[in-house]
């Protein structure tokens, strides 16, 4: 198991407690998984006596803390961030399974419910030399094929422009802030969040049919030596030059996926059966390309979708990329588990 190797997606599986209504309704019946942390394993119950068994790269229960989870699916992602590299992190489930509990938790009540997005900037903010380093930060959703920026609602269709020659991604006109501390980072994020609320309001949607996207661009100067400037002629003299400095530019993505589940195509129409086609084509674009990375294959589709083209520069290659697939426990859910399962399984 190549662990943290760039280019393979590391994947974990997390499970939510049961919720109240849960707690009565399948008060008679077991949860549809049973969780063997240590083996790294999950068991899908088929039916009351067999389960099917997979592994993944960690498997979370559902007393596992935010610290831990961000320490193993995230924190390896920033680390390497703050190395150079662009990283990403992804939560795919169900709605209600606990994406947004895993990612975007402020934490406001309680210090230790900080989900992976404001962990992560902690981490940046500690790494990082404020006189020579700069951070920014760009919000976005991506609903229906259209990226809108979170920071600012006018912007409401930003275009993903590739670089052809560097293969770097840039969004034309979306708002990039700078961030020199935590509070006003969490300050950001409330922001975002208040303007997705609204934004989705105005389009009559709910915000667990787009993608909720967090972009960290780390700035770091680097001081020049032998192996990071190219000598010009050959001759070792740097010790009579002033060494010069270098921007190294890397950034960190993290993405709160549109719900997984199979939207009912039978009596939804209209808006709704669009927004299923469109969740539908940029998970499973997605997909696609997670498991194109996986099989090693030359060919990442990444050109099928906003989503993937969006991850272009931070998935593959040098990049690292961790998935987190989030279950319930509901026997009532054990479908649309199983799939997710499969999902993060194809990733591996
Ligand atoms: P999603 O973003 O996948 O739709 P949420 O993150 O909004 O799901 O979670 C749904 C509900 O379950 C929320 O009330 C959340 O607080 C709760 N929840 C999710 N994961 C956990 C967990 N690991 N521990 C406790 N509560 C959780
Ligand atoms: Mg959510």
């Amino acid at each position: 198991n190549d662990n943290g190797v760039p280019g393979r997606v590391r994947v974990a599986v997390r499970l939510r407690p049961r919720n109240s209504e849960e707690m009565v309704a399948d008060a008679d019946f077991a949860d549809c998984v049973e969780l063997q942390p240590e083996l790294k394993r999950l068991k899908l119950r088929k039916n009351n006596w067999d389960l099917d068994t997979y592994e993944f790269d960690e498997v979370f229960t559902d007393f596992a803390s935010q610290k831990r989870v961000y320490e193993v699916v995230a924190k390896p992602v920033v680390e390497s961030v703050l190395d150079g590299y662009n990283g990403t992190v992804m939560a795919y489930g169900q709605t209600g399974t606990g994406k947004t509990f895993t990612l975007g938790r402020l934490g406001d009540e309680d210090t230790s419910d900080r989900g992976i997005m404001v962990r992560s900037m902690e981490d940046i903010l500690a790494d990082i030399s404020p006189e020579t380093d700069s951070i920014s930060v760009s919000y976005l959703q991506l609903y229906m094929e259209t990226l809108q920026d979170l920071l600012n609602p006018a912007n409401d269709n930003i275009p993903i422009v590739e670089d052809p020659r560097t293969g770097d991604v840039s969004l034309h006109g979306a708002t990039v802030v700078e961030v020199r501390d935590q509070q006003s980072f969490v300050e950001l994020l409330r922001i975002g969040e208040t303007h997705r609320i609204a934004a989705n309001t105005k389009l009559n949607t709910e915000s667990s049919r787009s993608h909720a996207i967090l972009m960290v661009n780390v700035k770091r100067s680097v001081v020049g030596n032998e192996d990071t400037i190219p000598s010009e002629n050959g001759d070792a003299s740097l010790l009579d030059k002033p060494s010069k400095p270098l921007v190294r530019k890397s950034k960190l993505i993290v993405v709160d996926l549109a719900g997984s589940e199979r939207i009912q195509k039978s009596g939804s129409e209209g808006h709704t059966l669009e927004e299923a086609k469109s969740i539908n084509l940029s998970l499973s674009a997605l997909g696609k390309c997670i498991n194109a990375l996986a099989e090693n294959s030359p060919h990442i589709p990444i050109r099928d979708s906003k989503l993937t083209r969006l991850l272009r520069d931070s998935f593959g290659g040098t990049a690292r990329t961790s998935l987190i697939v989030t279950i319930g426990p509901s026997p009532r859910h054990r479908g649309e588990t199983s799939s997710t399962i499969l999902f993060g399984q194809r990733a591996m």
